[in-house]
């Protein structure tokens, strides 16, 4: 049987040039090496799977490459020095996991070793992988020496979460934070990965993946490599996609939707429980619904086809849709997502937004009672709000919209 190498690692970038996502932290560093201005100290913050030990693995690589005689940004990945660091077997580079070597202890070793020279290349390395793990003393004890390194050697620390880093420490580094990768970028990367390995994948199921990896090049790939297994060589389309990350269809959100706009509670309420079958959580059902009118909002503001699939269903929405409804429609979302944690039964407290949601939808808007009560008064309103005695045409407003309330001042 051959061996099914994970796309994260066949693909890993082993150049700054080749890292995807990042060019602001790739330009930066490539200019710090052929000026030859390296820092002794980097560190890299960022979510994670967005390149940060990549990029430290690539530096440590560029430091002691043998191609050229000094430095570089994008290492060869071919000399005996690049090929030994790719597997992990360079003894001057040394790469440690802050999460299990969290103690003093294991900082002491790495300082008492660096009264030593490198024995190959030109620079001992470093790498501390979720550096925020370390202790306080173990941070205490790296103080000085990032301070003062040997000139020999460098320190490449990286971290999810910066401010668990002592300020001490983070203001002796040169630091880069890595942004998320943007869906543009992650789409058109995860489109040469599928050519390169002859996928039969549609570009709606690369959106999917891409949306869903929220930024993270590695999640993006994880997923594509579950994808793989899951369906061998068969086309790779959303559903495969949506069954593969345990998703809601689509399809069956927008159908949900448009019951909804429609005021249809029955067949709301049927759609939401076969979504629920399926396996959806009540919470990201609301979190499916927010995108949804997410997607829904900024084509109307655009006034243009986002792109998007399953389109005839999301233009029979938009079609019955305006702003400031699919506005209140949000709103309600998002205060359902609070009421929804506050009941043990979290499914009927979806449905009775779904249904508040529907109602909702079948009333006519202010804009449009407004305009009637106008109408019918010659283009006079009485909004007089003195003591209790409210305003005519207010009183009617409210009848319109039971959940109103009117605020005195
Ligand atoms: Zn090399």
């Amino acid at each position: 049987m051959i061996e099914y190498k994970v796309l994260s690692r066949k693909y890993r970038p082993k150049k700054l040039k080749e890292v995807i996502g990042q060019d602001f932290t790739v330009r930066t560093l490539t200019n710090a090496f052929a000026n030859e201005k390296l820092a002794h100290a980097f560190l890299f913050t960022g979510i994670r799977g967005v390149g940060k030990t990549t990029i430290a693995r690539i530096i440590a690589m560029g430091l002691n490459c043998e191609t050229e005689n000094k430095p570089t940004a994008n290492p060869c990945g071919i000399c005996s020095n690049c090929k030994e660091i790719l597997k992990d077997r360079y003894e001057d580079v040394l790469e440690i996991d802050a999460a299990s070597n969290t103690g003093v202890d294991d900082v002491r070793e790495i300082i008492s070793s660096l009264k030593y020279r490198p024995s190959k290349g030109r620079y001992k390395v470093f790498i501390i992988d979720e550096v925020h793990m370390l202790s306080n003393s173990a941070f205490n004890a790296l103080l000085k020496t990032i301070e003062e390194p040997p000139s020999f050697v460098k320190f490449i620390f990286c971290t999810t979460e910066i401010q668990k880093i002592p300020i001490t420490i983070v203001s002796r580094c040169q630091k880069y934070n890595l942004n998320r990768v943007t869906l543009t970028a992650l789409c058109n990367y995860l489109e040469e990965i599928a050519e390169l390995e002859k996928l039969n994948i549609s570009k709606d199921a690369i959106n999917i993946i891409a949306r869903n990896s929220e930024g993270s090049i590695r999640d993006s790939l994880t997923i594509l490599d579950q994808c793989i297994l899951s369906f061998n060589n068969e086309n790779i389309d959303v559903e495969s996609v949506h069954q593969t990350i345990g998703l809601t269809s689509q399809s069956s959100l927008l159908e949900l939707y448009i019951n909804i706009v429609n005021g249809d509670i029955i067949n709301a309420n049927k759609v939401l429980h076969n979504i629920y079958k399926n396996g959806a959580a009540p919470k990201q059902i609301i979190d499916d619904l927010l995108n949804v009118t997410y997607s829904l909002i900024s084509s109307l503001a655009a006034n243009t086809n986002i792109e998007i699939y399953e389109k005839d269903k999301f233009q029979t929405i938009i079609d019955k849709c305006d702003i400031p409804f699919l506005n209140q429609v949000w709103h309600m979302l998002l205060k359902g997502k609070d009421e929804v944690n506050k009941v043990s039964l979290q499914m009927e407290a979806l449905e009775i937004l779904i249904i508040r949601i529907a109602y909702g939808s079948q009333l006519p808007s202010l804009e449009t009672v407004v305009k009637k009560i106008k109408e019918d008064n010659n283009d006079e309103l009485n909004l007089n709000l003195k003591d209790n005695n409210i305003g005519n045409d207010i009183k009617k407003i409210l009848d319109t919209f039971p959940e109103g309330k009117v605020l005195k001042n």
